[in-house]
């Protein structure tokens, strides 16, 4: 774990978009709201018909969800849907990779990566795909060292300097290397943004003027969603995952906010966040950093939820489900000193839990036993079996160790 720059009293965790004031002149013609979610005629239109009126900030937002549609037919979302059905199989950790290797677990549990995975292929010995792959798909079985993972970075100098680093700094990372990787893809996955495309989720801000009342509307577009860790609560209430994420969403104010359209300084100008594109796979990144005195890691636990319906926090209040898929845990009450271990649905057996802490892989108990997550992932509850559906077929490749 790392220390960043997000204090208690950051507005939010992720940059802010802003949005290009509409090409008609300035003002919406229509109220700025999302036209896509509401009843209206708006809603029925083509994106070339969209493309071929005049512009407005709400057009923004529609652009994000056709772009979220069209995802949903390139990449597969249930592992019935991909050729094999991989084993389970540990990482051996040479030295300090454990932020690696649960970040390669977690991500080898998503079937849209494996499906990235399979298709992707270039010339290059120190792609983090290529070498991910051969890994993944040809150590059958077996462990393996990780140290393809260090090489794929050597150029940019990073992950070589043999220190334990943060899992949410890997993670960012290696998503990043498969989104360059993409380049190399056949179609229809070449020059996909994999990080968006999988995890991006989009927040509508809607700010208000104090002086002119006026309400302007700001996306914000990311893939890993950051929440904080709560005060504690006094009745010793335990916090769970909804809450940090509910807490995210909560309406709050701005400081320092001048209005484009009366150039007012607004001292304090209220804001109101709401989830416009749910992801299609939900990580969350918990942080668990405090700065009261001096930096020092939050090992408070935080309960996770089995399911998580976001329609609380949505724009349109439509409902999105998700079921709780993985997390990375961070062991250990330091934030530069610890390990750690990763926790998915199996592949196989995709309604019971397996741990996977490096080399070793072993079933898992319950999802209550899991204080210290720190990076947490929800998959949508339609892309998983119910728990009396039949599991997938294991094929005859499957040397499962479970
Ligand atoms: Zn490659
Ligand atoms: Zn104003």
């Amino acid at each position: 774990m790392t220390v960043n720059n997000e204090g208690w009293g950051a507005f939010k965790t992720n940059k802010w978009l802003f949005t290009t004031p509409s090409s008609s002149g300035g003002r919406p013609q229509t109220p700025v709201s999302n036209s896509r979610v509401t009843d209206g005629e708006n809603s029925l239109e083509t994106p070339v018909k969209r493309a071929n009126r005049p512009r407005t900030l709400s057009d923004r937002g529609n652009e994000i969800l056709d772009n979220h549609e069209a995802v949903r037919s390139l990449y597969a979302w249930t592992w019935n849907e991909l050729k094999e059905n991989y084993p389970e199989k540990g990482i051996s950790n040479p030295s300090v990779f454990c932020y690696a290797i649960s970040c390669i677990q977690l991500l080898s549990h998503v079937p849209a990566v494996v499906r990235f995975l399979q298709e992707h292929r270039c010339q290059d010995h120190l792609c983090l795909a290529c070498c991910w792959r051969r890994y993944f798909f040809h150590a059958q079985g077996k462990s393996a060292p990780i140290g393809w993972f260090a090489d794929a970075f050597k150029k940019d100098r990073k992950f070589n300097a043999g220190l334990q680093e943060d899992a949410h700094d890997a993670l960012l990372e290696i998503l990043a290397k498969l989104d360059k990787a993409a380049a190399k893809n056949p179609p229809p996955l070449k020059n996909r943004k994999l990080s968006d495309d999988l995890f991006g989720y989009s927040i509508r801000n809607e700010v208000q003027c104090k002086r002119c009342q006026y309400k302007h509307v700001y996306y914000e577009n990311n893939t890993v969603m950051t929440v904080r860790m709560m005060r504690k609560d006094p009745s010793g209430h335990r916090h769970s995952i909804k809450d940090l994420m509910r807490n995210l969403f909560n309406p709050s104010v701005i400081s320092g906010y001048i209005c484009t359209k009366c150039k007012n300084k607004n001292y304090e100008a209220p804001v109101k966040p709401t989830l416009l594109r749910a992801p299609q796979v939900l990580l969350l990144h918990i942080s668990r950093f405090s700065y009261d005195k001096e930096a020092r890691k939050i090992s408070r636990p935080v309960t996770l939820n089995e399911t998580l319906d976001v329609s609380s926090m949505a724009t349109a209040s439509q409902s999105t489900v998700y079921k709780f898929c993985g997390a990375i845990i961070h062991a250990g009450q330091q934030l530069d000193f610890g390990h750690y271990w990763c926790v998915t649905r199996s592949r196989r057996k995709e309604n019971s839990l397996i741990t996977l802490n490096d080399s070793q892989v072993f079933q898992h108990a319950s999802l209550h036993d899991l204080p210290q997550s720190y990076i947490v992932m929800y998959r949508r509850k339609e892309h998983l079996p119910t728990e009396n559906q039949p599991q997938p077929t294991a094929p005859n490749n499957d040397r499962s160790m479970i």
